[in-house]
């Protein structure tokens, strides 16, 4: 017998009959003889619906009741699922992130799991009963509601997994496995078998919210393998693991593009020592995450710094940078919020020279401007225009030998 933990997401929750779907995937794996740990997301578009009525409600909701709020989602879908588990005669009992306890620090909307106490579970594992637990929500230690960020139902079934030492972890979603690049915007991605961590983490936080990053920085740390599978057939999916030679041998793995970024550039600010701690101290300090950074060469003791944050982040981004520019005597600040970063994964690139020439002359070649550029060992990030997104995407695939596998 062993300790399965699936998850399925927002799709795959997505109506009564799909919730059934999923209710009799479940019972499958049950009636084989496994203990079942599941972990759901909200109904597709139920969460988007609930952050749209908090920015009606007020221009910069409160942190606290905006969790509260966005965590409802998946109340609604646990206690769908355990119903209808419950309808076909099995035991089931529905888990809020609170009821488990997930644990988790108190940044609110992207909380950090901390800690999982499995008493209760295991109780009810070895009565026989399926546990259906909330997913994307926590709890920290006075007993506020917490989230962890969007797409932070993965995360909730990494960690569930690894503090229940499960055996078994899949991610059942809408797409049949990790892909060399999103499937729903070039045709000729394949599906891969097997993708190292590294290379995972590098292309959730680089847009691939196919896996939140978190959950695999979780089953990094803690040796969960994910396999990533999608709940409308039984194909077998992606295996996210361990590296191997197999895996280093390939150059670029995967492409990932992110469209949830915007552009903010303070212009003309004297060049003095200390300038950009001064811009971006700010915003660490209200908890905002800056990703990319560009400063230019100083002319005549002036220079422009430019960064990006996500969307969710700018307004309040702009508005503390809007403060911070008076104080230094920029010139003004400018933005630009239709952007989007393509980056290039692989392993292989540690041993390889050349890949971010090449990635830049295939961009060039299609007249892509690059506005911005970072790099790790395994990875090439870049900052375009945001309406060549799907074209970059697609001639980087072709030139690194992905498509048509
Ligand atoms: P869920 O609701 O199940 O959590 P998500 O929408 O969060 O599903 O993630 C699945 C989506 O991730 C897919 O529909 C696909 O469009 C997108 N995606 C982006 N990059 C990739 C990739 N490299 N491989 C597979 N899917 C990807
Ligand atoms: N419902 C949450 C979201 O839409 C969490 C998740 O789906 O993983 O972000
Ligand atoms: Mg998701």
């Amino acid at each position: 017998m062993a300790l399965v933990v699936q998850k399925y997401g927002g799709t795959s929750m997505g109506t009564i009959e799909r919730i059934r779907n999923v209710a009799r995937r479940v019972a499958k794996t049950f009636d084989a003889g496994n203990d079942m740990v599941v972990v759901v997301s909200a109904m597709s578009g139920e969460t988007n619906k609930l952050v749209a009525l908090a920015n009606d409600m007020c221009e910069f909701p409160d942190s606290r009741e905006y969790d509260v709020l966005v965590a409802a989602g998946e109340q609604v879908s646990v206690a769908l699922l355990s119903m209808c588990l419950k309808s076909m005669g099995y035991k089931a009992k529905s888990y809020h992130g609170w009821q488990v306890p997930i644990i988790t620090d108190n940044s609110f909307s992207k909380a950090r799991i901390e800690e999982i106490p499995d008493t209760k579970i295991r109780a009810d594992l070895k009565e026989g009963t399926i546990i259906v637990v909330a997913g994307f929500q926590g709890v920290d230690r006075e007993g506020n509601i917490t989230t962890l960020g969007r797409g932070g139902s993965d995360t909730s079934a990494v960690a569930m997994a690894a503090a229940l030492k499960a055996d078994v972890c899949e991610i059942y979603t809408d797409v049949d496995g990790v892909y060399t690049t999103d499937p729903n915007i070039c045709s000729d991605a394949h599906k891969i078998e097997k993708i190292s961590y590294d290379e995972m983490l590098e292309l959730a936080s680089l847009g691939a919210k196919v896996l939140q990053i978190r959950s695999v920085e979780f089953a990094k740390k803690y040796d969960v393998d994910i396999h990533v599978r999608s709940s409308f057939n039984d194909n077998t999916g992606t295996m996210v693991t361990k590296e191997d030679e197999e895996m280093e041998a390939v150059l670029v793995s995967g492409i990932a593009y992110d469209k949830n970024e915007a552009k903010i550039a303070v212009m003309r600010v004297p060049d003095k020592p200390g300038i950009a701690a001064k811009i971006l101290s700010p915003l660490s300090d209200a908890n905002i995450s800056v990703d990319m950074i560009l400063q230019n060469v100083s002319e005549e003791g002036f220079t422009d710094f430019t960064f990006t944050v996500t969307k969710a982040d700018f307004k309040k981004a702009l508005a503390i940078t809007k403060e911070t520019a008076k104080e230094v005597e920029a010139k003004e600040v400018l933005t630009d919020e239709n952007i989007s970063k393509i980056s290039i994964v692989g392993v292989g690139m540690r041993s390889h020279a050349g890949v971010a020439t090449k990635m830049f002359q295939v961009l060039a070649k299609e007249n892509i401007n690059i506005q911005m550029i970072s790099t790790s060992e395994i990875k090439i990030s870049v900052v375009i225009d945001g309406k060549y997104t799907e074209l970059a995407v697609r001639v980087l695939h072709d030139a690194f030998g992905l498509s048509g596998k």
